[in-house]
Formats: C-alpha cells, structure tokens, sequence
C-alpha cells in the first residue's frame, strides 16, 4: 500500500495537505540548467585557461537579447569576437561535458548584426528555441552580464572594480571590497479556499490576462511571511497555511520565483489599484477554460513556461 492510500478521501482533497511531488523546478523555462559552476576550483590560471579554450561555448547577450545559432544559443569564441563582443568583459559561467560555457555582450549598436540572428529572451523561451538546458545557461548568463553592466564601479567607494573569479565577483582594487552578483527573490503565489482562487491583473498586463499575485521578499522577511503580506497588501485576504511548490530563475535581470500555493482565510477583496487593475476570485471550472484558452470572455494565463502557469494548473487539475 503507498502512502497515498493511507490517507483518508478528504486529507487527499485538501490540495495543500496533499503528498509531497518530486522536484518540479527543472521542469520549467530556465530551471534546467546543467551547467557545472565549479566555483571551487576556479585559479586565475584555470579561468584564463578556459576563456582562451578553442572549446569554448559562448552565449552572446544584447540587452534583453540573445544571439541564435540555429537551433542552439552557442557560438565558438571567434563569433563572439566578429560579433562585436568585448574580449575583456566575457566571463565563464561554468562548464558542460568538460568543455567551458562562456558568455559575451555585444553593443546595444548597429542594430544588425552580420551572420546572428537576436531574439528576446522571453520569445526563446514562449518559442522553445534552443534546449531547455541552454535556457538555463542563458539564465544564469544574462543574470551576471546584466550585473557586470551595472556594477563597474564600487558601491563602498566609487573606484572601478574589476571582474574576479571568471565572473562570479568583482573586486575593488582601492578599498578592498568583494561585491557578489545578487539574485532578488520574489514570491507568487495562488490563494485557494475550496474550488476558487484568486487571480489579479497589473494594468501593465495585456487586456483579458490574469496571473498569480507576486511580490519581492523583503529584508529580514521569510518566504511564508512575503506570501502572506504581498497576498493582503494586494488583495486584502488574510493566508493561513503556505505551501511550497517550485521555484524558477527568471532573468530579468536576476529574480528567483518563488511559487506558492497559499491557503485563502478570508472571502473579502479589497484590491490595492495602484498595484492591481482587477482581481477576484475564479472557479476551478473557469480556470480550466483560461488554461485551455477556451474561456467566453478571452481571458487568459500566463504561458506554460511561466511558474505562475505551473501553480495554477496544479491546483486545478488536483482531484
Ligand atoms: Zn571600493
């Protein structure tokens, strides 16, 4: 006899009582990296050695863009180079079946590029265009380049710093300081009482487009307690139990979604209209036609590829 047989017909309905599932998150756009970071053994000869390696795989970012080869998002290091890429700024992210997994920028100018072809990295993902393990090096490659933009100078001092560690830091040679990249964690997540949810509309959304509340995790804050006050700050419902399902690297520039399933105490909305254009409660029933794109009225959910998609599809395919 499983376990899930052992629990009695109405535990099992609970869905956020239900039995644990296996790790989701490498299932999703972004999470399934397979890059090997070998953050320990990083020397200034090994990360010189593998920026200058003829094997080296390079990701090639313009902005919120990635260059396609094909089907794949790797370039040889030459490509990068006669692509515009700065050799001085390429850092290695890690290492796929021993061979070294770089990343490049390219100017923001000329808009072509000869012999690349750029893409959004949202279309990459919507569009499934290169496998899902490249996705989640160009996760974790638009993240640092990103931070390497904006960081070239020493928040403690001022002075220019230097990239460090192949990428990983950067070091500032006035006063000392080591700055790490960040990631920002943000929580989502999907309020439940019974068979209805709550789902809202930023009014950057598209018309007739709803997703899960969502939030950053402040300072000195949990993620069941982030859940809790972004659910109230936005909504007006008060969460009891917070269940987590799976999370998702999302690279613009560095969030970490946090998704939650999280129980709904109270009925009442009462919408914060700075955050929200609408929110209100939907039915199992409706949700069901949002995701299946045959809602009346139009309405519908974020992509598969988003986790909000994910968190929402659970909880209404749970029987
Ligand atoms: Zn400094």
């Amino acid at each position: 006899m499983n376990e899930a047989t052992t629990i009695s017909t109405e535990a099992r309905r609970d869905f956020l009582n239900r039995p644990a599932e296996a790790d989701l998150s490498a299932a999703y756009a972004f999470g399934g990296g397979t890059i090997e970071r070998r953050a320990e053994g990083r020397t200034e000869e090994s990360v010189a050695a593998a920026l200058g390696s003829r094997d080296a795989r390079v990701l090639i970012f313009r902005g919120d863009q990635a260059a396609l080869n094909g089907g794949s998002a790797y370039f040889t290091r030459a490509q990068a180079l006669a692509a515009g890429a700065d050799a001085r700024g390429i850092i290695l992210l890690g290492y796929e079946n021993d061979a070294p997994v770089l990343a490049a920028t390219i100017p923001l100018e000329p808009a072509e590029v000869t012999g690349i072809t750029l893409r959004d990295i949202r279309g990459v993902a919507i569009e499934g265009l290169v496998p899902g393990s490249e996705l989640g090096a160009i996760a974790l490659g638009r993240s640092l380049t990103n931070w390497h933009q904006r960081h070239g100078f020493c928040a403690n001092c001022g002075a220019a710093t230097r990239i460090t560690n192949g990428g990983f830091r950067r070091d500032c040679p006035n006063c000392g300081a080591q700055h790490f990249p960040r990631t920002d964690p943000v929580a989502i997540m999907l309020a439940v009482r019974g068979d209805q949810c709550v789902l809202g509309r930023s009014p950057r959304f598209p018309a007739a487009f709803f997703s899960c509340l969502a939030g950053f995790v402040e300072p000195g804050e949990t993620i069941e307690a982030a859940v809790r006050r972004e659910t109230n700050e936005e909504a007006g419902i008060t969460i009891g139990r917070v269940r987590y399902f799976a999370s998702q690297p999302w690279p613009f520039p560095s969030s970490l979604m946090i998704g939650c399933h999280a129980e709904a105490l109270t009925t009442d909305i009462v919408r914060d209209e700075a955050e929200l254009s609408d929110c209100r409660w939907f039915s199992r029933a409706e949700v069901k036609t949002m995701i299946a794109r045959t809602h009346g009225d139009g309405l519908f959910l974020p992509p598969p590829f988003a986790i909000a998609h994910q968190l929402i599809k659970a909880w209404a395919e749970y029987e």
